[in-house]
């Protein structure tokens, strides 16, 4: 069967179908009757058993191969499968005649509501792992196979409803083919982890992906946005051969990955890479990258379940920034709310997360928060060169807040006598108010970086992760492209540079657009690198 959907991040995979239990679909069956009570009481508890068996099974084997961490989870999830209170919860309603299939889940959500009202962060995100666990249990009682992003042992196309950051972050590495998921568009958080691992990803399937969730085999084509489940010999022959072409037309690109983009005209154009952790630093600079012009802290703080301390950050931010010696390294504070939300920070519920508590508002709002990051990004910028921008802003006074708290922390750590390094102040424009406001950001600003994913979404209202509104995530639209223009034309008056770091800026038919427009910086997922420079190069 043939899912079509957004061609998120290109490439082509064949592979084994892998589903975490947490995309099961709603059970076939919700009622019993009275004399198979006793029976079904039995097969559920013989479910618990296989799965609370099979977790401590791949614990072992995680645990052997040094993952301790990701063991330690699924030492958590065996705990939550045996127990008891949730095993009488799930009884009674067998006896009450509902299937163990439909039981298992309803008490499964009912627990996740409990722990998502909960005052402690990190237990409100325990919800996931008991939705996780029961949805393991139900697809065993419903004769799948299912398991938890952990246990992904044989490299697999991962086909999901949804795939958070964090799941995304819960996969070992080498393990995810591609990605198949319900939801999402071309800037959704997964498409953009998607093309910086360089994995190909299709999002936006929609409900058809319940229909392929029993195929033992997908095969994904990332450019052209479509997956195949169970795909004859024929198609995987041909999958085969478009893999090799791919890995031909990469090869041609490779002459570009270490030259300069320059245009005709001469104006040389920075091409740089968006990175999400400090590991992908050699990975980037191997794939041409002049710099970062975006690193996402917030995937260092997402990875795991308490925060990382100033020394933790001091060491990550250091990293890039030795393994980029001279080149500019963008850190960019914390950016959480919206779609990405952080294990150990009280983040409200919000009706509109989007429209919410995140950026630079909820740094501003937490300086216990926001402080340890300025101060781990002001000490490793003495092993490099680092820049500091601030995500979501919205108007002049979140930036001069921000640069204040920036001279706090910078004077703290001269009196503890730290060695510290310069950095330069840039900001974000990705909020259609800083476009408007681009003139008097200039002057509080050493550098603008224009962020088109949101700067799309909310200049024409369209959720960047709906798959229905794909017409409208679309950085060449007449108002974004005035706001862009008016942004450029600010930092020109004022004499500082304007980088794009949103997806656009891989996207070869923006990037005549954009250097038109006046932009100087083009920050990518690494892969895209060489062939944004031979673009440059042609104009
Ligand atoms: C953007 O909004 O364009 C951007 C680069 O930031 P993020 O995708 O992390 O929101
Ligand atoms: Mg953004």
């Amino acid at each position: 069967m043939k899912l079509t959907g957004i061609g998120a991040s290109e490439g082509v995979a064949v592979g084994p179908a892998f589903v975490p239990a947490t995309s099961r679909p709603d059970p076939e069956r919700y009622r019993i009757t009275e004399d198979e009570v006793d029976a079904e009481l039995q097969r559920f508890e013989e479910a618990v058993e296989a799965v609370a068996d099979d977790l401590s099974e791949t614990g072992e084997r995680l645990r052997a191969a040094g993952s301790e961490e990701e063991a330690g989870i699924l030492d958590f999830h065996i705990e939550m499968a045996e127990d008891p209170e949730l095993a009488s919860e799930v009884e009674e309603r067998i006896r009450n005649l509902e299937s163990p299939e439909a039981a298992v889940l309803a008490v499964g959500e009912e627990y996740a509501a409990q722990y998502a009202a909960m005052d402690d962060e990190y237990l409100a995100a325990r919800g996931d792992d008991v939705l996780d666990v029961t949805g393991q249990i139900s697809a065993r009682l419903m004769g799948r196979a299912a398991s938890s992003f952990e246990a992904l042992e044989t490299p697999s196309v991962v086909i999901s409803h949804t795939l958070a950051p964090s799941d995304t972050a819960r996969i070992q590495k080498g393990m995810a083919l591609g990605f198949v998921t319900a939801e999402g568009s071309r800037t959704s958080h997964v498409s953009i982890m998607a093309r910086s691992m360089g994995i190909p990803a299709v999002v936006g399937v929609g409900p058809a992906l319940e229909k392929v969730l029993d195929a033992k085999t997908v095969a994904v084509d990332g450019a052209e946005g479509y997956a195949i489940s169970d795909p004859d010999a024929e198609t995987v022959a041909d999958f085969e051969r478009m893999s090799g072409a791919l890995a031909e037309e990469r090869a041609a690109l490779d002459e570009y990955r270490h030259v300069e983009a320059v245009t005709s005209e001469g104006l040389r154009i920075e091409v740089a890479a968006n990175l999400g952790s400090s590991s992908e630093a050699e990975g980037a600079l191997e794939w041409g990258a002049e710099g970062v012009g975006l690193f996402r802290t917030e995937f260092l703080f997402m990875e795991r379940d308490e925060l990382p301390s100033e020394d933790e950050q001091y060491e990550a931010y250091s990293a890039v920034a030795r393994a980029f010696g001279e080149k500019p390294v963008i850190v960019r504070t914390l950016d959480v709310g919206g779609d990405k939300n952080l294990p150990g920070v009280d983040q409200p519920q919000e009706e509109n997360p989007f429209l919410g508590w995140r950026g630079i508002r909820m740094s501003l709002d937490t300086p216990g928060l926001f402080q340890p990051q300025l101060r781990a990004i002001l000490r490793a910028a003495a092993n490099g060169n680092l820049k500091v921008m601030f995500p979501m802003v919205a108007d002049v006074g979140e930036l001069e807040a921000a640069k204040e708290t920036l001279l706090k922390c910078r004077r703290e750590l001269e009196s503890e006598g730290a060695k510290i390094g310069e950095v330069e102040t840039g900001v974000m424009i990705e909020t259609p108010a800083a476009a408007v406001c681009a003139a008097e950001l200039a002057e509080e600003a050493a550098f603008f970086s224009i962020g088109t994913n949101d700067l799309v979404q909310y200049t024409l209202a369209a959720d960047r992760g709906n798959e229905r509104l794909r017409r409208l995530q679309n950085a060449d639209h007449p108002a974004v492209l005035a706001l862009i223009r008016r942004a450029c034309e600010a930092a020109n008056a004022a004499g500082i540079p304007v980088g794009v770091c949103g997806e656009a800026a891989g996207e070869p038919a923006m990037i005549p657009k954009l250097v038109e427009l006046g932009v100087t910086e083009l920050s990518m997922a690494a892969p895209q690198i060489p062939r944004a420079k031979k673009v440059v190069s042609e104009l």
